[in-house]
């Protein structure tokens, strides 16, 4: 793994608005640690999210960023319970917009981003799209239970309360 520097940081500020118009791109990478909510959501807060994001107009004149964020994030495997890296990849098609009566009249394929005057945080507005991709549940693409039950040993017998047998023996001694 490489090591982050200040020159590949997404900046965490920037006017949305101004980046649409001068239909600007930003490359970089945003620590994991830097997202509390993130980091509460998954079992590892280490590594980046790599984004890629293109500022512009859509056809309709809508001032839009698209773009992708996506990263290795560790999750709980729910068959064994033990942690699971996942790929989580996060499309981005937002509107940028001043409130939600402005959301509403976005073409169906922009999602809203509200966004008041001037800067905006673009580090919400990724937790936010990585958030909304975590997967529900995680699993580990091999048979992980199966491995388990191996390595710890035999599998337990389950024992039958009374065999046949017994309930006859005690159906004969029971007195008449
Ligand atoms: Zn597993």
């Amino acid at each position: 793994m490489f090591k982050t520097t200040l020159q590949n940081l997404l900046p965490r500020q920037g006017d949305p608005r101004k980046f649409a118009q001068q239909g600007i791109s930003l490359q970089g990478l945003v620590p994991i640690a830097s997202l509390s909510r993130m980091v509460d959501a998954i079992e590892e807060s280490a590594g980046e999210i790599q984004v890629d994001l293109v500022f512009g107009l859509s056809e309709e004149k809508k001032k839009i960023v698209t773009g992708y964020a996506k990263a290795n994030v560790s999750l709980i495997c729910q068959r064994c319970l033990s942690p699971v890296t996942v790929l989580v990849e996060s499309n981005i098609s937002l509107g940028i917009v001043w409130d939600e009566e402005h959301a509403l009249a976005l073409p169906e394929y922009l999602d809203p981003w509200i966004v008041g005057e001037g800067a905006a945080d673009l580090y919400e507005m990724i937790e936010e799209e990585m958030l909304l991709s975590l997967p529900a549940v995680a699993y580990h693409q091999e048979s992980c239970i199966d491995s388990k039950l191996l390595v710890s040993g035999t599998p337990v017998e389950v024992k039958q309360e009374k065999n046949p047998f017994q309930v006859l023996e005690q159906l004969k001694s029971s007195p008449k």
